[in-house]
C-alpha cells in the first residue's frame, strides 16, 4: 500500500438515511460527508471511511519490552515503539494525552512508511515493534502494514491497546500481532461509562477472544486510580474473573496511578495498595503478577508456578536472576512458565532511546 496519510478503511457501511457508519469500535460513528469520528482519525471522505494517519507517526522510540508491560515475551529485548494521533476512549486519567487527545497533525512529525519502521527495528537491532502511546485500533490500516512488514523480516508486533474494537477487525488486527496488552481499566461498567465512555463487556470480550482465538501472547494491565477502581472487592472480583475465562497462566500488571491530564485533584496511589491487589491475586491463583510503577523487587519478579523458584529477577525494567531453561521450563522443577521465552534473555537494561526515522519530508 502507498505511504500517504489518507487511505480507505475497511469497516464500514452506508445507511438508509445516507450516512455512513464506521464498523471498527463499539462508538460506531455515523457520519455526514467531511466529519470526522469520535476518535479524529477516521473520517468520511468521498462516501466511504477513511484514514487520515496512515503512514505518520508522533515519534519513534526504543524500549525494554518490560515497558509495555510484557514480562514473558521475549525478557530483556529492547522493542521499537511508535504511535499516532487521536484514540477512542476518553480516560479522564490518560497517561499519554498530549498524543491521545490530539487533534494536531503536527504532532505527527515522522513520516513512517511500514517497510521503513520494520527497517528501522532490524537496524536497531529490535525483536520487536509496539503499537502503543495512543491507541493502534484507529490506526488499523496502518498498523496491519506495518506488522506485515514486520513479520518479513522476522521481527514481532506487540499491540498495547484498551482492547475497544469489533468483531471484524479484532480478528484482522490480532491476526496480525504476535503479542498484546490489554488495559483491563476497572471492572465495573460504572468507572467505564463515567471515566471512559466505553462498556467494560466489549474488553471482556476481547480478552477472551485473543486468548482463546489467536495465537498472540496476552499480558494484561490494571492502573489502580485512589477510590476509583481499587478497592478489595473489585481487584478480588477482577482477579476472579481472570482465572475462571482467562485461566491462571494470564499475567496481571497493577501499575501505580500518578495525578495526570484530567485527574490532577486525585493522589498517586499509595504502593501498599498495589501490592494489596498483587497478594489478592496471588491468592486467588493468578500464577503470575506483577507491581508497576514502584519500585519492589519481590511483586516485580516472576516465580515458577510449580515451586516457587524466583525463575526472572526484575528490578523495575531491569532484569537481574535468570533460571529458565529452553522453552521456559523452571531450571530446579522443570515446569514450563507460560511465555515466549528463549534459552537467554536479552541485555537491552532499562535504557529508552528515541529515534528518528527521517525518511523525508511529509507530502
Ligand atoms: S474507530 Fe473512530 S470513527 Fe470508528 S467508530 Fe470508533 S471512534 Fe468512531
Amino acid at each position: 500500500m502507498e505511504s500517504g496519510t489518507t487511505v480507505p478503511g475497511r469497516y464500514w457501511h452506508r445507511l438508509e438515511d445516507g450516512r455512513i457508519q464506521c464498523d471498527l469500535c463499539p462508538r460506531y460513528c455515523k457520519l455526514h460527508e467531511g466529519q470526522r469520528g469520535f476518535c479524529f482519525v477516521r473520517a468520511c471522505e468521498h462516501e466511504q471511511i477513511v484514514l487520515t494517519t496512515y503512514g505518520r507517526s508522533s515519534g519513534f522510540c526504543i524500549d525494554p519490552i518490560e515497558k509495555k508491560p510484557l514480562n514473558h515475551f521475549l525478557p530483556g529485548t529492547p522493542v521499537l515503539s511508535f504511535g499516532t494521533a487521536g484514540c477512542n476512549l476518553t480516560c479522564r486519567f490518560c497517561q499519554n494525552w498530549d498524543i491521545s487527545k490530539s487533534r494536531q497533525m503536527d504532532r505527527l512529525m515522522d513520516r513512517a512508511p511500514p517497510e521503513a519502521i520494520a527497517e528501522a527495528a532490524r537496524r536497531h537491532g529490535c525483536r520487536s515493534v509496539a503499537y502503543t502511546y495512543n491507541d493502534p485500533v484507529i490506526f488499523h490500516e496502518y498498523a496491519i502494514d506495518v506488522a506485515a512488514a514486520c513479520r518479513a523480516r522476522d521481527i514481532r508486533s506487540v499491540a498495547v491497546s484498551a482492547g475497544y474494537v469489533k468483531e471484524a477487525a479484532r480478528e484482522e488486527f490480532y491476526g496480525a500481532m504476535d503479542a498484546a496488552n490489554i488495559d483491563l481499566k476497572a471492572f465495573t461498567e460504572g468507572f467505564y461509562r463515567r471515566l471512559c465512555t466505553a462498556e467494560l463487556g466489549a474488553v471482556l470480550d476481547t480478552l477472551k477472544y485473543i486468548r482463546h482465538e489467536t495465537s498472540a501472547w496476552l499480558e494484561i494491565t490494571t492502573l489502580l486510580i485512589p477510590g476509583e477502581n481499587d478497592s478489595e472487592a473489585e481487584v478480588e472480583a477482577l482477579t476472579q474473573w481472570v482465572v475462571e475465562n482467562l485461566g491462571a497462566d494470564v499475567p496481571l500488571h497493577f501499575t501505580a496511578f500518578h495525578p495526570d491530564y484530567r485527574m490532577r485533584d486525585v493522589p498517586a496511589t499509595p504502593p501498599q495498595t498495589v501490592i494489596r491487589a498483587w497478594q489478592i491475586a496471588r491468592r486467588n491463583g493468578v500464577h503470575h503478577v506483577y507491581t508497576g510503577n514502584i519500585s519492589h523487587k519481590e511483586t516485580g519478579s516472576t516465580y515458577c508456578p510449580g515451586c516457587g523458584l524466583r525463575v526472572i529477577g526484575r528490578d523495575w525494567h531491569e532484569l537481574s536472576d535468570w533460571r529458565l531453561t529452553q522453552g521456559g521450563h523452571c531450571a530446579r522443577c522443570g515446569t514450563v512458565c507460560a511465555g515466549v521465552f528463549e534459552e537467554r534473555p536479552g541485555n537491552w537494561g532499562r535504557k529508552r532511546q528515541p529515534v528518528r526515522l527521517d525518511t523525508g519530508p511529509l507530502h
